[in-house]
């Protein structure tokens, strides 16, 4: 079967690729991608590991994949700033606690410090790691 080249006008080949007289690609028109760097209509070549497009002629990747990818990167790494400020926002402020101890007996004393973000949260976290003390004192010793 014959068709008419739509650049020159010559009788070729319907199954031919390329026109033989022109140059113009009469197949797989669809898949014809702009490279940025050449200027030129190419149909980029596949290439592993992540399947992205490369410019034939200039051997330089094709924006497709690469763009996508890098869309998708801003919004996670949006989405993970937006988790943490609501997280930090919610959860508030972590500060340490010097917690000083005695023993039941009040012959043994101990000072520890512990992270918490209120002093109750502090004096429960020291009480939990020294079962039989009780906390004299919780005072903030860094912000
Ligand atoms: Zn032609
Ligand atoms: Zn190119």
């Amino acid at each position: 079967m014959l068709t008419e080249c739509p650049e020159c006008k010559r009788q070729v080949s319907d199954s031919a690729e390329v026109c033989p007289g022109c140059g113009y690609r009469l197949l797989g028109r669809e898949n014809l991608v702009l490279c940025p760097r050449c200027k030129a209509q190419v149909i980029p070549q596949v290439r592993p590991p992540w399947r992205r497009k490369w410019c034939p002629l200039c051997s330089r990747p094709i924006g497709g994949m690469r763009t996508r990818f890098r869309v998708f990167l801003a919004f996670l790494s949006a989405g993970v700033i937006a988790v943490a400020i609501l997280v930090a926002v919610l959860s508030g402020p972590t500060q340490t606690y010097r917690v000083s101890m005695s023993s039941e007996s009040g012959n043994s004393v101990v000072v520890t410090t512990v992270r918490a973000r209120s002093e109750s949260e502090a004096r429960r976290r020291a009480e939990a790691e020294y079962p039989g003390y009780r906390v004299n004192e919780a005072i903030v010793v860094w912000r």
